[in-house]
């Protein structure tokens, strides 16, 4: 007999949907251009996505900017993140949801805001118009190991029921590295209080005054809440607000919240009751803090919460432990790898117990950026996977950097071209030709940062 806290479903027989070269599991950075890229090899892709639209957090979760695009390279601020980058800019320029990059983080690196709903369509339009299938409302759930060590189908819930999708090659984009799990590649999770990252609920605020505002009124709103925590009179969840404009200054993002559970550890995005808890402290946070900014800050006294993201905003979960484990010291040291397929320029960005802290490349005038390894994409044990995205092979600190968009996006790119050559090749993912990937990869205008730093 079954113990009360399980149950044993009967079985059955699982319709396949669909045979695919290349399956690609969640529509974040990540995701999309690997599935973007794969089909621009020839070969059939899939893109299996949760949720009714493309984006990942930078949709799902509200963040509204992109960093990592550019590095501070020798002092001076370029854009490192190129190829199929490009052209989600072009069409996210076309559709006017994208505003000239602004300077953050006391002024030390360049980002860039966009618009949530321009950015859906323009990413729509890159992973359609290469030729990708997409599936959306369609929760992977598991895997179907093949013979050895390679994966024959992923598991998906909706709507329709529960169904099989066939592949060749997978790669996990989930973020949480949900496939890489399931087949049971080494991963790791930063353990304890204070280990992984915290999440953050993003909200924005329409209908202020900017010329009410005054100048830089970001730096005012922060003043104001720090003024008001050393008074005693309010207490917010972390230091360094992020509340910025978006392209039209009527509206504004709010990056401020921090999502812990009652013993203080960060909300952990795979467990479900921790994830509802989460989204209910979130809304709490996000009220209390925009009455305070609307009561407080001149410009804001007509303004309203605009929106609240679909879903908290996860930054770290599990991280394979792949062939490479990029580290802080790569990040900070801005190392080269004989097998780079991108760059990082994102400084370490750790979201720790009430505060942000960010710790820059070393060194007087450094070049800026590190390279990605292709091995950070290579899973333990599992021959037809790439993962890639924030669940990459990173330490936590180096993930605290590389896991913004722009590392993502040539993850994403560099792992779909990787398909399309392992399956030309017959070979597993792990023994891809790594100077033709490269070669690909620049033609395709992807820059792998092997000039030394003059993108
Ligand atoms: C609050 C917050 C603020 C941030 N601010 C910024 C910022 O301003 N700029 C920036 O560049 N980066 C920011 N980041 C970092 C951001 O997380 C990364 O840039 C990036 O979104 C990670 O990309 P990804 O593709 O690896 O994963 P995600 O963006 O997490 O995307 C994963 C996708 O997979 C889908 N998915 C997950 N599991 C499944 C499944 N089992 N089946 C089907 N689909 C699934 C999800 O729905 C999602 O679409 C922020 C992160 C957070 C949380």
């Amino acid at each position: 007999m079954d113990s009360p806290a399980a149950l044993t479903e009967p079985s059955r027989s699982t319709p396949v949907r669909g045979e695919y070269d290349v399956v690609v599991v969640g529509g974040g950075p990540a995701g999309l251009m690997a599935a973007a890229a794969a089909a621009r090899t020839g070969h059939s892709a899939i893109l299996l996505e949760r949720y009714g639209f493309l984006g990942g957090a930078g949709t799902a979760g509200g963040l509204s900017t992109f960093c990592g695009l550019h590095a501070r390279v020798h002092g001076e601020h370029q854009r490192v993140i190129h190829g199929l980058a490009d052209e989600l800019l072009d069409r996210l320029t076309k559709l006017d949801g994208l505003a000239a990059p602004h300077l953050t983080i006391n002024d030390g690196i360049l980002a860039q805001a966009f618009d949530i709903s321009s950015y859906k369509i323009a990413a729509d339009e890159l992973v359609t118009g290469s030729g990708a299938r997409l599936l959306f409302h369609a929760l992977a759930v598991g895997v179907v190991l093949a013979a050895g060590d390679t994966i024959d189908a992923v598991l998906v819930e909706s709507k329709s029921g529960r169904a099989a999708v066939r592949g060749r090659i997978f790669i996990d984009a989930s973020g949480d590295a949900d496939v890489a799990a399931w087949a049971g590649a080494p991963f790791e999770k930063s353990p304890g209080l204070d280990g992984m990252l915290y999440p953050s609920l993003m909200f924005r605020i329409n209908g202020v005054d900017a010329a009410a505002a005054g100048d830089k009124p970001w730096r005012t709103v922060e003043q104001r809440m720090d003024a008001a925590e050393r008074a005693g009179t309010h207490t917010f969840p972390r230091k360094k607000p992020i509340v910025r404009p978006q392209r039209n200054p009527l509206e504004w993002r709010a990056n401020l919240t921090q999502l812990s559970n009652p013993d203080g550890s960060a909300v952990d995005g795979t467990d479900v009751d921790q994830l509802t808890h989460g989204e209910l402290q979130g809304r709490q946070q996000a009220l209390d803090a925009f009455t305070f900014i609307r009561d407080h800050t001149p410009g804001f006294g007509d303004s309203y919460i605009v929106d609240l993201a679909p879903q908290i905003g996860i930054r770290e979960t599990r991280r394979i432990v792949g062939a490479y484990q990029l580290t802080e010291d790569d990040v900070l040291g801005c190392a080269d790898f004989p097998d780079t397929i991108g760059v990082n320029g994102w400084p370490v960005e750790s979201h720790q117990a009430g505060t942000v802290e960010f710790r820059w490349p070393r060194g007087g005038n450094p070049r800026g950026f590190c390279q990605l390894p292709l091995r950070m994409i290579l899973p333990g044990r599992i021959a037809n996977l790439y993962v890639i995205g924030r669940c990459a092979s990173m330490t936590h600190d180096a993930q605290s950097a590389a896991r913004v968009t722009g590392p993502c996006f040539a993850m994403g790119q560099a792992a779909g071209t990787a398909a399309g050559l392992a399956l030309d090749a017959g070979v597993a993912c792990r023994d891809v030709n790594v100077t033709d990937l490269q070669r690909r990869l620049e033609l395709a205008g992807a820059y792998l940062g092997r000039d030394g730093g003059s993108p």
